[in-house]
């Protein structure tokens, strides 16, 4: 009754190509979409300049076309949102919901990625320094559509969270949250190395006043040591001609039962069958799965 119409979205971030990882994760959301006649959007994450890789911003849109994954409306890049950025920053500022940090890396250090709060009442001048959301202590929750009750405690496990970088750049968390409201995302799917960074994007929605989406996080396809996949670990591209084989995998790593000659029809009909047949109930509920275990 009266549920708001599904809208979901793939975010791929251009500091490398798109490898059968990201493919699971952008299929997944798509056909998690497409199964419900939602609509699918693309969102450049071109946040971060000096990590980007020459080229990726077009060969992942052109790989994500190749692969049968068409997108909805204009895609969104990160980079032309700033103003959005800037005027949220100076919000929270004013309100005084975020202050300046100016701790260096080594002073944090020893504290393991939890920001004890050195900064929260020293009042320095916001240019020059880290801008950072005061969270409270308390613990945020979640039910994930997949991975079932999350939690996390802010306070004690994260800490007050970084909006805008010492050297200018804004963070993702911030940027996410900001965009999956603009954009009207009512479902997030996407690989569970985010599982983490979800009750932040809880409680910046909840500060900022959006609605939370639903979030569904896949298992993450990992390295048979471990590692995730990616440009450090020389995951290949995904080649354009292997569309229907790889397509055809990635369905069987979402746990899918495509039919052993998908893998040599048309990447339409592969696209096809994963949209007609799609149940979000047969993913795997892991956090991770090994690429080598996918044949
Ligand atoms: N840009 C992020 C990435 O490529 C994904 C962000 C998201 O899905 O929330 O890892
Ligand atoms: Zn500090």
């Amino acid at each position: 009754m009266n549920k708001k119409a599904y809208v979901g979205r793939f975010a791929p971030t251009p500091s490398g190509l798109l490898h059968f990882g990201s493919l699971v994760a952008a299929l997944a959301s798509y056909l998690d979409a497409r199964a419900v006649g939602g609509r699918w959007l693309v969102r450049m994450e071109d946040l971060d300049p000096p990590r980007e890789m020459p080229g990726a911003q077009d060969l992942i849109l052109r790989t994500l076309e190749t692969y049968g994954l068409h997108w909805d409306g204009a895609v969104e890049y990160q980079s032309a949102r700033h103003e959005a950025y800037a005027e949220c920053v100076a919000r929270l500022l004013a309100q005084c919901l975020a202050y300046a940090c100016t701790c260096s890396r080594k002073t944090l250090e020893p504290h393991q990625g939890v920001y004890p709060g050195l900064c929260r009442e020293a009042n320095h001048a916001a240019h020059d320094a880290a801008i950072r959301v005061r969270v409270p202590a308390l613990a945020y929750r979640f039910e994930d559509r997949l991975q079932g009750q999350i939690e996390q405690h802010l306070g004690r496990e994260v800490g007050d969270i970084v909006i805008r970088r010492r050297d200018g750049l804004y963070a993702y968390q911030l940027a996410v949250v900001l965009d999956d409201a603009w954009q009207g995302i009512t479902d997030i799917v996407r690989g569970a190395d985010l599982l983490d960074s979800t009750p932040r994007q809880l409680y910046l929605q909840e500060l900022l006043g959006f609605a939370h989406p639903r979030y569904l996080h896949i298992p993450l396809i990992v390295q048979p040591d471990g590692h995730k996949l990616g440009k450090a670990y020389r995951s290949p591209p995904l080649p354009p001609d292997e569309a229907p084989a790889l397509l055809t995998r990635a369905l069987r790593a979402l746990g899918q039962c495509p039919p052993e000659d998908l893998a040599k029809a048309p990447t339409d009909t592969v696209i096809h069958w994963g949209i007609t047949h799609w149940n979000a109930e047969r993913i795997p509920r892991h956090a991770t799965l090994a690429e080598a275990d996918l044949l």
